[in-house]
């Protein structure tokens, strides 16, 4: 289906940000994501940009983050110039503390960006009454867990704003592409306008903002189309891939999974262990031997505050987050593992961590 819906684009002759698989894929992803609206874009960092710019946030305001996220979360932060304030994550589900999150809360707060580490959404009822509180609004970075929910609400429906990533290794992707969903028009409309480069909405050539080219392309929207049209199958056969290792690995005392806390459907994106006692070292030992046999495996994401380009006065301590990024690991996760492959790779770990 994706090749016959892009062949379908590319023959029409609508293959750059018109046409009209644009707002087919935005009409299947607002039914996906449960919210009334869904706008897609470029990429899920440029999602990220301009759900921070659509909801007003300006250079010195502070967004709370958690360390333990992959590095375009932080970007979109600096993009707008907000200062990052960095907490740690919680034990269980690697997801943002909402009680760190409420002791850094200051008079220049604006806002909390939650992350679905791995697919596990965080915990948005926390966070929302944290939000509500004390008057911030509340992104989900939602990149990781399409097809996600929490109490039966659907990730992207969970915060005054969530952002999707299509990218090529996501459960759903369109090559490169992204999208912003929400239930508030006004953030919609102002979303659509920034990734068009603020143009007017009627007037032609009238820009009243500062705007960007962020616009996703019908091609890309051809595929992304297909790909949620069968989001179901794919997520499915994703979901036996993960339950196969979590049944393989789930006893042993040597390894602890990621845990779904109460009320939740994690998105079955990538498999992420911690092996309990291990230092980056022989962690690193671990994907290397790994590798040697065939076996591409992945670092959990390291924490963002030690990448070199962030200045001193955004560091902080987030222990937590520092134990679960030196024990853990990401575990190949795709759709056609066959479970004899799962049992294969794990027994390779066994082996592995039996050597160092
Ligand atoms: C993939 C990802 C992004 C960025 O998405 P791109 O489409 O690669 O720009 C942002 N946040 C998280 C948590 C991601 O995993």
């Amino acid at each position: 289906m994706e090749r016959s819906y892009l062949l379908d684009a590319f023959d029409s002759g609508w293959i750059s940000s018109r046409g009209e698989y644009i707002g087919h894929s935005e009409k299947i992803l607002a039914s996906v994501a449960g919210t009334p609206y869904a706008a897609v874009c470029s990429n899920g960092t440029t999602a990220l940009h301009l759900a921070l710019l659509a909801i007003g946030i300006a250079p010195g305001d502070e967004v709370i983050i958690p360390s333990l996220t992959y590095i375009a979360t932080l970007n979109a932060l600096y993009y707008v110039g907000a200062t990052p304030i960095i907490v740690d994550v919680l034990d269980d589900t690697w997801c943002i503390d909402p009680t760190a999150v409420e002791s850094v809360i200051t008079a220049r707060t604006k806002a909390i960006i939650a992350v679905d580490l791995y697919g596990q959404p965080a915990d948005y009822t926390a966070l929302a009454q944290v939000a509500k509180q004390h008057g911030l609004r509340l992104i989900a970075d939602a990149a990781e867990s399409i097809a996600g929910s929490l109490h039966g609400v659907p990730t992207g429906a969970l915060a005054d704003v969530s952002v999707f990533s299509f990218f090529g290794n996501k459960v759903i992707t369109s090559g490169e592409g992204g999208a912003v969903t929400t239930a508030s028009p006004d953030i919609d409309r102002l979303v659509r306008q920034l990734r068009n480069q603020g143009n007017h909405p009627t007037q032609r050539y009238v820009h009243d903002m500062i705007g960007y080219n962020y616009r996703m392309t019908n091609l890309s929207a051809a595929i992304l189309t297909a790909q949620l049209e069968r989001i179901d199958g794919l997520v499915s056969e994703r979901r036996r891939v993960v339950d196969t290792y979590t049944s393989l690995i789930g006893g042993s005392n040597a390894f602890r999974l990621q845990e779904v806390s109460p009320g939740a459907v994690p998105t079955p994106w990538m498999i992420s262990v911690r092996i309990t006692g291990l230092d980056s070292a022989r962690r690193d030992e671990v994907i290397q031997r790994l590798g040697e046999v065939g076996i591409e495996s992945r670092p959990v994401f390291p924490l963002i505050q030690t990448m070199p380009f962030v200045p001193k006065e955004h560091r902080r301590s987030t222990p937590v987050a520092e134990l679960i990024s030196q024990e853990g690991i990401s575990l190949p996760t795709f759709p056609q593992l066959s479970d004899d492959t799962i049992q294969m790779i794990v027994d390779a770990l066994h082996r592995t961590l039996a050597q160092i």
